[in-house]
C-alpha cells in the first residue's frame, strides 16, 4: 500500500493537521481503538490538492470513546450521536475551516430493499469501504501511529482520481440507493470528472427507483446541487440523463431559466427561495404543485416553487399605464418575493417588469405609522373596523395621499362614520 503520510502534513492546513495529530495520539492511548482513518471525500480532496470538506473519520473499535477523547482534546463539547454509532463533534466555534468531524464506528451494510435505509452491523475497514458510492469515495489513510499515512484502497479509487472518472463499486448501486445517482452528478459536475462508461447504462436501468425514495430525500438531494457553485451544468446533466423528469414528469429547466442561474453562479449569496423560483420558472400550476408534493415541501419552500404560477396569472395587469402604488401591491400581495424576483430575471421585458422592481425595492417597504392601538386611543370602537381602517391608511399612504402620522389619523378620522354606517 503506498503511503499518503505528505498529505496528511504538507497538504494539509494547520487546523487539520492538528486534529489528524490528536487521531494517532488516541489511537495510541486508547485500548478500545484498533484503527482509525479519516475516509470518503477528505482523502479524494487530499490526494486531488483540493481543499476538503468536513473531517469524516473511521474507527474500528469505540468510536464513542474515540471521539469523546478527540471533542475534549480538540476543545469541543461532548459529541451528539447523530445516528447508529455515528458521532458528531461540532468544531465551528474552535477552528475557521472545519465546521464539524464525523465519526464513524467502520461499519458493513446491506440493503433489504431498494431505496430502504441499510442495515449496519460493525465489522472492519475493507467493509466501510465497500459500502461507499463511488471508487473515489472509498479510499481511507490511516491516522494510527503504527501506520500512519498508509492508503487503503480496495477499489482503486486512487486509479480512478488520476483518470478523473467517477465509478459504483458494484452494479446495483443506484438500485440500492438512488440517491447516487444525484450524488454521481454532483461529483462528476464539481470535480469535472467523467462518468465510467457503464454509470450511464446503470443510471438508466435504476432511475425509476428514485420514485421510491421518499419526498425529504430527494429534496435534500435537489436542493444540495442548487447549492453548489456549478449548478447550471448540474441541472443540465440531471435532465440529460432523465433525473429532473424522474424527480416529477413535469420537473425540467427552462433555457431562460439556466440563463439566468448561470449569469448568477458565480455568486454564492443567493438564497434558496430564490433557486427553486429560478430553477422552476416556467411550469404550469399543475406542473409545480406536482413538484411540491413530489418534495414534501415545507411552506418556505413549496411557495417558492408554485408562486410562479400564481404570478403569472396575474402579472399581465401591471403592463396597464398609471395604476396606483396600492393598486401594484394589491395584486402582489399574496405572492411570495422570490417568484417575484424570478420574474424581474427570467421574464419578458414588458412594462409589467418596471413595476415589479419598483415593489420589491420601494412599495413593500411603505407601511403606515399609526398601528391599531393609536386608533383604540382616539376612541375607535375594538373590532375589525381597526384592521379596515389600517388598510385604508396604508393604500393612501402608498399613493402618497397622507404623509405624517397626524394625516393618518385624520384620514382615519374621516372615514370613521362611513364603516359605522356599513
Ligand atoms: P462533500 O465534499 O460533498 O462533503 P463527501 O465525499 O465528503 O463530499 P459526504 O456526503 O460528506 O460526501 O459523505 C462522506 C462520504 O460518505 C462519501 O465520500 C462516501 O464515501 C460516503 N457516502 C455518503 N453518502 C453516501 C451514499 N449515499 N452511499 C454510499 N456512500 C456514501
Ligand atoms: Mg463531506
Amino acid at each position: 500500500m503506498p503511503n499518503l503520510s505528505q498529505l496528511l502534513t504538507t497538504k494539509s492546513s494547520v487546523e487539520y493537521k492538528r486534529v489528524f495529530e490528536h487521531c494517532r495520539d488516541i489511537s495510541n492511548e486508547l485500548d478500545g481503538v484498533d484503527g482509525v482513518y479519516i475516509v470518503g471525500g477528505i482523502v479524494r480532496d487530499l490526494i486531488l490538492d483540493r481543499a476538503p470538506g468536513d473531517i469524516d473519520l473511521s474507527v474500528v473499535g469505540d468510536a464513542k470513546a474515540f471521539s469523546q477523547e478527540l471533542a475534549a482534546r480538540t476543545g469541543a463539547a461532548s459529541p451528539d450521536e447523530s445516528q447508529f454509532l455515528t458521532f458528531k463533534i461540532r468544531t465551528s466555534g474552535i477552528f475557521s475551516d472545519v465546521s464539524s468531524i464525523d465519526v464513524v464506528t467502520a461499519r458493513a451494510e446491506s440493503y433489504a430493499d431498494s431505496a430502504a435505509l441499510p442495515d449496519v452491523s460493525v465489522s472492519s475497514i475493507d467493509d466501510d469501504l465497500k459500502r461507499r458510492d463511488f471508487t473515489v469515495n472509498a479510499m481511507a489513510i490511516s491516522l494510527a501511529g503504527s501506520d500512519w499515512g498508509t492508503l487503503v484502497d480496495p477499489n482503486n479509487g486512487f486509479g480512478d482520481v488520476m483518470r478523473k472518472r467517477i465509478k459504483v463499486l458494484h452494479d446495483s448501486s443506484f438500485v440500492d440507493d438512488p440517491t447516487r445517482i444525484f450524488r454521481a452528478v454532483r461529483y462528476a459536475v464539481r470535480l469535472g470528472f467523467k462518468l465510467d462508461s457503464r454509470m450511464n447504462e446503470l443510471i438508466s436501468k435504476s432511475i425509476a427507483n428514485i420514485d421510491r425514495l421518499s419526498g425529504t430525500r430527494v429534496r435534500n438531494e435537489f436542493e444540495l446541487v442548487l447549492s453548489e457553485p456549478n449548478r447550471v451544468e448540474m441541472l443540465r446533466m440531471s435532465e440529460e440523463i432523465g433525473l429532473l423528469a424522474a424527480i416529477s414528469p413535469g420537473l425540467r429547466i427552462g433555457t431562460k431559466a439556466l440563463q439566468v442561474l448561470s449569469e448568477q453562479s458565480e455568486s454564492d449569496s443567493v438564497e434558496l427561495p430564490d433557486l427553486l423560483a429560478i430553477t422552476t420558472f416556467g411550469l404550469n400550476e399543475d406542473e409545480a404543485n406536482q413538484v411540491v408534493q413530489r418534495f414534501d415541501a415545507p411552506p418556505a419552500s413549496g411557495e417558492s416553487i408554485t408562486g410562479n404560477a400564481q404570478l403569472a396569472k396575474h402579472v399581465a395587469v401591471l403592463d396597464q399605464p398609471n395604476l396606483a402604488p396600492s393598486e401594484v401591491a394589491e395584486i402582489l400581495r399574496e405572492i411570495p418575493l422570490a417568484s417575484i424576483n424570478a420574474y424581474i430575471l427570467a421574464g419578458p421585458p414588458l412594462p409589467r417588469r418596471d413595476k415589479l422592481v419598483e415593489y420589491v425595492e420601494k412599495i413593500r417597504f411603505i407601511k403606515p405609522e399609526i398601528t391599531g392601538d393609536d386608533l383604540l386611543e382616539i376612541g375607535i370602537p375594538q373590532g375589525p373596523i381597526i384592521g379596515q381602517l389600517i388598510d385604508v391608511v396604508r393604500r393612501a399612504k402608498l399613493d402618497g395621499k397622507v404623509s405624517t402620522k397626524q394625516d393618518e389619523i385624520e384620514l382615519a378620522k374621516s372615514r370613521l362614520p362611513g364603516f359605522l354606517a356599513k
